[in-house]
């Protein structure tokens, strides 16, 4: 098991989040995942999925190692605040065209509403 300095990164934003030196507005929270709400949200409920685990994004090869634990909290968390049924939408930004703005890979939870053809 890793020390938690080893697993974060201390000039990361989420990475804060995680040790709570940054508040943030949690909604799950579990060994590998935490879920809280976007800052500046672009639909009705916007959620952030992250692992609590510094991986820079989607292309870092560690990302895949937490991709279980990722998929499992998006599936307890759309129960959890029934959105399962209704549906919802995934978004992943990688990189500089992609407008990726935190190094740390996180899932964007988009839903509450009836979203616009992408
Ligand atoms: P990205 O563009 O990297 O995919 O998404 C980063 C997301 O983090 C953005 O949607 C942005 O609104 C959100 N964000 C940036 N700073 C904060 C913060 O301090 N707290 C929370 N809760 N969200 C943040
Ligand atoms: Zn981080």
């Amino acid at each position: 098991m890793l020390e938690e300095d080893e697993m974060l990164d201390q000039d990361c934003l989420f990475c804060k989040i995680i040790q709570k030196k940054i508040p943030a507005e949690l909604v799950f929270e579990d060994d590998q995942t935490l879920v809280f709400k976007d800052i500046y949200p672009k639909a009705s409920i916007h959620l952030l999925v992250i692992p609590k685990k510094h991986v820079s994004g989607v292309t870092d090869p560690h990302s895949l190692v937490e991709i279980n634990a990722i998929w499992s909290t998006i599936n307890k968390v759309t129960e959890k605040l029934a959105i399962k049924d209704k549906g919802f939408r995934l978004v992943i930004n990688s990189g500089h065209d992609g407008r990726q703005e935190v190094n740390h890979l996180h899932f964007h939870i988009l839903a509450g509403e009836r979203l616009k053809v992408l």
